[in-house]
């Protein structure tokens, strides 16, 4: 398989050189050249573990990799997961739960980061180099890349986050880890800044190529590459395709979805759910792509203006036209609006805001109803998905990303007597724990990695 920019200025990437490059060289993301028909190996995919599975979907979007290496690596990543079958799951209702959290930050970005850190770990060893990894967090994606290369010679770790925005458990899963290699930087201003700023860094070619920067976010195509994964091997345990419902912030989890759709995975419709942060909400029922003001809600990980996946979307929806794409990515990024001047009349993606109210609403119902706490991203979408519900007659599963023990004030505030903890998080309290405070600027951002890297001894 190779890999373009949708932005157009890139082409005939392998799946290695898209991994260590993450953000394309033009600003655009990288997809790959075209989407694998899997229709006729459905069936005797059926039968086949979380694991097995994922061998042989990754396998599609991987041919610079040994087969016997690649089986390895997906061995490895998902034995790091305290659920034997990887993915856990609670009928609550109507709805299907499927539980992305058993790996070992307790969020789903672990599914795809504990892959995409061994991807790295051994394409560094053979070629005997170093990287250093520029990633941004709202909450989670922090832990768990963190977590995947922690320890690792030849790699650093810079995490930037918004400054006191993410829960404090969220923090101390990243700052409580004190290896040499590991660069915690809470940044003063929000994360949509955190995001921008890393685009900005990565923009610098020069300084990208000086430093050997590489990327976690889910502007890394291996991430999502890794979360298809999961929407097929749901897909298969239902005799009628099922319709998902996805907890949205940065259009990466509901990509990966979309994605597997579009491979012939049995599945209907695709609700994506977000906070009071609704600028999808907004697109899907108007056209217009218009940046808000972040609100701060109590699923910190969608307190997302600008989700970078979307740009995905809208290449296949653009037909692939590349040059559209970067017209309205240009005016969006120099007005803050871009329109495609209607609804994009997609009937597969679907999109509904849940507020702070019937969050906590949800989260509560299901507790007294199941005894089963929601975190609360779970519970924005658990609300959507029950509403859904009402006008599909499809099976419907609720993607589950996070522990509720990562986000016990939220638990609290739904419900008093609902109980959250975590054996993983409890181990936190009390640990040294190290980060750096600066400006949100792309200057301190960079003087900072010059600074640490010139400090050592590589
Ligand atoms: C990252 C995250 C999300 C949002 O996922 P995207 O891929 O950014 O849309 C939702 N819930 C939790 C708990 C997360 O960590």
């Amino acid at each position: 398989m190779k890999y373009c920019s949708t932005r157009g200025g890139v082409q005939g990437l392998s799946f290695v050189d898209s991994l260590m490059t993450g953000l394309a060289p033009d600003g655009g993301l990288l997809v790959p050249e075209s989407i694998p028909d899997v229709t006729a190996q459905l069936d005797s995919w059926r039968d086949l573990s979380f694991v097995e599975l994922a061998q042989q979907v990754i396998a599609l979007f991987v041919d610079d990799i040994e087969r016997e290496t690649l089986d390895k690596l997906i061995t490895e990543a998902y034995a790091s997961f305290s659920h034997p079958e990887v993915i856990g799951w609670r009928t609550l209702g109507d709805v299907t739960l499927m539980e992305l959290f058993h790996g070992p930050t307790l969020a789903f970005k672990d599914v795809a980061l504990q892959l995409v850190g061994r991807l790295f770990e051994h394409v560094l060893a053979e070629r005997g180099e170093h990287m250093n990894i520029l990633g941004v967090t709202s909450g989670d994606t922090g832990g768990a890349a963190i977590a995947s290369v922690r320890g690792q010679d030849n790699i650093d770790i810079f995490i930037l986050y918004p400054d006191s925005k993410v829960s404090p458990l969220q923090e101390m899963q990243m700052t409580t880890v004190t290896d040499n290699n590991v660069h915690c930087v809470a940044v003063q201003g929000s994360f949509d800044d955190c995001q921008s700023l890393m685009k900005e860094v990565f923009a610098d070619l020069d300084f990208k190529q000086e430093f050997h920067l590489g990327a976690v976010n889910s502007v890394n195509w291996a991430r999502v590459m890794a979360q298809i994964v999961y929407y097929g091997y749901a897909s298969l345990r239902f005799e009628q395709p099922p319709a998902f419902c996805v907890p949205t912030g940065n259009f990466g989890n509901i990509f990966a979805a979309y994605m597997a759709r579009e491979m012939g995975f049995p599945m209907d419709r695709l609700l994506m759910a977000t906070n009071e942060n609704d600028i999808l909400v907004r697109f899907f029922a108007t056209g217009e792509y218009a940046r808000g003001e972040v609100h701060y809600t109590l699923s910190p990980a969608m307190d997302i203006q600008v989700a970078s996946n979307f740009e995905r979307f809208l290449y296949y929806y653009f037909d692939k036209d590349a040059q559209r794409l970067k017209e309205f990515m240009q005016e969006f990024q120099s007005t803050g609006r871009a329109s495609i001047g209607a609804p994009p009349g997609d009937d597969v993606l679907l999109a509904t805001a849940v507020d702070t109210q019937q969050t906590l609403a949800t989260l509560k119902s299901v507790f007294e109803q199941f005894d089963y706490v929601l975190d609360p991203h779970t519970a924005v979408a658990f609300a959507a998905c029950q509403e859904f519900g009402k006008q599909c007659s499809a099976p419907l599963v609720c993607v589950a990303t996070a522990h509720p023990a990562k986000f016990p004030e939220a638990v609290k505030q739904a419900s008093p007597t609902a109980q959250a903890t975590h054996p993983v998080l409890e181990a936190l309290k009390g640990l040294a724990s190290k980060k750096q405070l600066i400006p949100a600027t792309v200057d301190a951002v960079k003087d900072l990695i010059r600074a640490t890297v010139s400090a050592q001894p590589h």
